[in-house]
């Protein structure tokens, strides 16, 4: 027990896996967290008997020994949480103007069914997964050998654009098109995001694929679990309004209720905007370092339907649907009232292993909060008549496109509740309502990352804007963070240690 008092500000994957890491090595730690439940985006929520996940919907490198059960081993939580595996022929299916592809899981399944569509890619294909491998392996982050930088990060595949590498690699433009097809799981923009961003999710998924038994609260549930295990505390409904700072360090937080903790060291989880905020005007702070955290461009943010189907009437879909109705998944984030919306994507909710009959979806497509501007400001529950007329149009738009590629759906919905990006912004305070946080941009290059240090020597950063996003992508991120107090090493012999 070293007695160090942490304080983390929010209690999504990012804050409680670092609690988690920090709680098992002997630091005393305390999580806050401004909403009601805990978990951020691994919240969920029932309706009538049907239960929706709000974020994480499945998650990839779990099968034994693969890298995510190894560390939700290490997290103690692999007895906790139940995956179900998506189907390994086809985990994914994409649409591109009602062409549809299967994504099989597998290096050598995914070349023989591409080769399949496309007959002469083979050759192709095999230097498509050679490279998506390569970036992968290449990354001592991913591989969580050293976790002490992105630098190690294959530089090329960080300094091109995803449709620069593939479209050299790929000489079919289609295939070009459909390889890209998932972009909605990393808010993928053309000639912006980095092809790194794509091989990672890629080889990610590509290794195994599967869904929560229950739902994604399920992990949150079980890390809270570890956290007071190791003596630490989750709390909720503690919004955190400033970090306190001496002259030198950050002392504590105090939240919107004048609730004072007191801390050795400060980590916060929360979108960097928010985080900067709460630092007030410390002079700890540069002007310059609050500037280009308020300038970074942010993913996506999505317009979301969860429908809750009549019982015994829709199968279980044991895959992923994404659909575009143009042949380009490409510019999906661009359009106007008369081009909304351009695709969406589409996954049923797993309740038990096994289950014959689908309960409940979410569907969702890429809508930016500007679209959302008027009522910023207002109360989840009431932001008046006219913003439930605007996502009952939207809802009606997006269930058309759902019944074009599903007949017959439609009578099998009991309900649809719908959310908007001003409904992710409140809840979790990602700035943009964003679905990923910050978005990487080949074309800022480092003045789109946010480092896991601050100018501020205790306090620090974590979740989703440090390293990336999603399962993988954020606990990285915390080993990261907790290396910075821990040493890489240490948590590297530990993960080994745990899955012996
Ligand atoms: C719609 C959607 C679908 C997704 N699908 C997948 C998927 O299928 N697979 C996958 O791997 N990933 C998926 N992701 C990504 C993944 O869910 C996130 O990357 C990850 O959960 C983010 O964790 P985090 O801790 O960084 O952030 P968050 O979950 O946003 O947690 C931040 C927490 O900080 C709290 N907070 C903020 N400000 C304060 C404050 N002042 N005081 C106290 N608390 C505060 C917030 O309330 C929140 O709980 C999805 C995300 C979204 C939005």
């Amino acid at each position: 027990m070293n007695n160090k008092k942490v304080v983390i500000i929010g209690s999504g994957l990012g804050g409680l896996s670092t609690g988690v890491i920090l709680a098992k090595n002997g630091y005393q730690v305390t999580v806050l967290e401004q909403g009601i439940q805990i978990g951020g985006c691994l919240q969920c929520f029932v309706r009538r008997g049907a239960k929706f996940e709000t974020g994480m919907h499945f998650i990839g490198s779990a099968a034994p020994g693969q890298v995510l059960d190894q560390l939700m081993h290490f997290l103690e939580i692999n007895d906790k949480v139940k995956l179900s595996s998506l189907d390994p022929t086809g985990y994914d299916m994409v649409s591109l103007k009602g062409e549809r592809f299967k994504f099989p899981m597998g290096r050598q399944r995914f070349i023989d069914q591409m080769s399949e569509y496309f007959p002469d890619q083979h050759d192709n294909l095999v230097r498509y997964c050679d490279m998506v491998e390569r970036v992968a392996n290449a990354s001592s982050i991913h591989a969580f050998k050293y976790a002490e930088s992105t630098a190690a990060v294959d530089v090329e595949s960080q300094i091109r654009s995803i449709n620069d590498v593939i479209e050299e690699i790929i000489t079919d433009p289609k295939l070009a098109k459909v390889l890209v097809s998932q972009l909605p799981l990393y808010g993928a923009e053309r000639d912006k995001t980095p092809f790194s961003t794509h091989a990672f999710i890629m080889d990610f998924y590509n290794k195994s694929a599967y869904r929560i038994v229950g739902g994604s609260d399920c992990v949150a549930d079980a890390l809270v679990g570890v956290i007071e295990k190791y003596g630490g505390k989750v709390l909720n409904k503690q919004k955190v309004s400033r970090i306190l700072c001496d002259d030198t360090h950050a002392t504590g937080v105090e939240t919107v209720d004048g609730n004072l903790y007191e801390a050795d060291i400060v980590i916060s989880s929360a979108h960097p905007q928010r985080t900067v905020e709460m630092l007030g005007d410390t002079s700890l702070i540069r002007q310059s370092y609050r500037r280009r955290i308020s300038a970074i461009p942010q993913t996506m943010g999505s317009f979301t339907l969860y429908i809750h189907f009549k019982d015994g009437k829709v199968p279980y879909m044991n895959y992923n649907f994404y659909s575009f109705k143009n042949d380009t998944p490409w510019y999906s984030e661009v359009y106007d009232e008369t081009t909304w919306p351009k695709g969406y994507f589409y996954m049923h909710h797993c309740s038990e292993e096994g289950q014959k009959w689908g309960k409940s979806a979410v569907l969702m497509s890429y809508m930016k909060l500007d679209d959302c501007a008027k009522w910023i400001g207002t109360k989840v529950g009431q932001r008046g008549q006219d913003y439930e007329e605007f996502k009952a149009r939207k809802t009606e738009q997006l269930l058309e496109l759902l019944e074009n590629d599903f007949p017959g759906i439609r009578e099998n919905i009991e309900h649809v509740y719908s959310s908007t990006p001003l409904t992710y912004y409140d809840y979790t305070g990602t700035e943009g309502g964003s679905m990923y946080g910050i978005a990487k941009d080949i074309n800022l290059g480092a003045a789109c990352r946010v480092s896991h240090k601050t100018r501020i020597p205790n306090l620090l950063l974590t979740g989703q804007n440090v390293n990336s996003h999603g399962m993988l992508g954020v606990l990285v991120g915390s080993i990261v963070t907790c290396s910075e107090l821990l040493t890489s090493e240490k948590i590297y012999n530990q993960i080994i240690e745990s899955n012996k």
